[in-house]
């Protein structure tokens, strides 16, 4: 990386790791074939395929389900919504999610709101976490399914998948599982959590953008997404992206082979960041200090807004929550969800870790926001 860069912004996207480059190239250039053709080249693509299913079912602890790959976790958040809607019955019109999922989540239900489907929304407490004494209120007979993410993309909080599966299971319904921020930060088991349908994207743990999947339990069936040649199980039709599926199981793979060691150190690192920054005047944590992916610290700096923060320091990549749409700039939806002032939300900061950042960095990154608070807000 160009010296004086510094990554923190890796729930956005993450490097590629050089071994999942190393193991994706032949698919570009010698095993290029088309894996639904019969000769050489396609039984070769097919095979591939078939073991990098094989290996990411068994990585994220599944047994018999389906894996359908996509382009990445809006895809399969699309496809399982909509396919769970459209296979619905009549008397099952209810979908439950929550006010902190991601906009993929809360844009498709809105869509499914406009065509007929009664959308419910479970609140989150101030550290961000679901209520299973409201789950159980709102969760019903006429509940198709529950949508719920593992790990919030802002804030790092860990929702009780378990135990909100067991609620729905009770109503006969199907839970949704967005776990793109969950797979290779903290141990995720499908079959453990007995999540009905998991998804998950590559790039958010060093595989390429643009590939992504969605597990299903066996049994489970989704309305065709995309119609063609009747790929993936005929629910997403196209020609698969052989070296992106490579890279996707390489990946995964890597993550969950060196879980343990790689929370370790990004823990180590995010804990020091998170102690010295907290220890500045002003600043205080969002979400649950525990219950929280290791990777994860989202931060307000009282009297900064973190967009001006972000512009003039464009030389470290961290985020921030708020949505700009059309010229209104919104303060984040999760932290407003979590009941966070407006003024609190616009100078949260979120800081994400992986396992290419070290403690330099960290010194760096804290040395540079003492600097920038010391010129912004010198009466702290
Ligand atoms: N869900 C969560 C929790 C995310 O954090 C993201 C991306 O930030 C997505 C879904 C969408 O992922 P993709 O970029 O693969 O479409």
């Amino acid at each position: 990386m160009k010296t004086g860069l510094i990554y923190f912004d890796n729930n956005a996207t993450t490097r590629l790791d050089q071994e999942v480059l190393t193991a994706m190239l032949p698919y570009f250039t010698e095993l290029y074939g088309n894996s639904a053709s019969q000769h050489h080249f396609g039984l070769e693509s097919a095979k591939i395929v078939d073991q990098a299913r094989a290996n990411i079912t068994y990585n994220i602890g599944g047994s018999d389900g389906k894996i359908i790959f996509t382009s990445g976790a809006t895809e399969s958040i699309n496809i399982a919504l909509k396919g769970v809607a459209f296979e619905a019955s009549e008397k099952k019109t209810k979908i439950v999610t929550c006010a902190t999922e991601h906009q993929a989540v809360l844009d498709t239900c809105a869509y499914l709101e406009q065509i007929g489907f009664e959308i419910a929304f479970l609140p989150v407490d101030s550290m961000g976490l679901v209520s299973l004494a409201h789950a159980e209120q709102i969760i019903d007979e006429q509940t198709l399914a529950v949508a719920i993410m593992l790990v919030n993309n802002e804030t790092g909080v860990i929702q009780p998948i378990r135990e909100l599966a067991r609620l729905t299971h009770h109503h006969d319904a199907l839970l949704i599982c967005d776990a793109t921020q969950a797979i290779g930060k903290i141990p995720v088991d499908v079959d453990e959590l007995d999540v009905d349908i998991m998804i998950f994207s590559g790039h958010k743990f060093h595989a390429p953008k643009g590939i992504g999947a969605l597990y299903m339990k066996r049994g489970g069936q989704l309305a065709a997404y995309m119609h063609g040649g009747g790929h993936e199980y005929g629910i997403r039709s196209g020609t698969l992206n052989v070296a992106g599926i490579v890279g996707l199981s390489k990946a995964l793979e890597i993550a969950i082979e060196n879980l343990e060691q790689n929370t370790m150190h990004i823990k180590q690192k995010r804990d020091l960041l998170e102690r010295k920054l907290l220890a500045i005047k002003g600043t205080r944590l969002n979400g649950h200090p525990d219950l929280r992916a290791p990777n994860v610290s989202n931060i307000s700096f009282l009297g900064i807004d973190a967009n001006t923060f972000i512009s003039e320091m464009t030389f470290l990549a961290v985020a921030n929550g708020s949505a700009c749409t059309s010229a209104v700039i919104e303060p984040s939806h999760v932290l407003r969800a979590m009941g966070i002032d407006n003024q609190t939300a616009f100078g949260a900061i979120r800081f994400s870790l992986s396992k290419f950042n070290t403690e330099a960095e960290v010194e760096e990154v804290v040395s540079l926001i003492s600097q920038y608070l010391l010129r912004v807000t010198p009466n702290h």
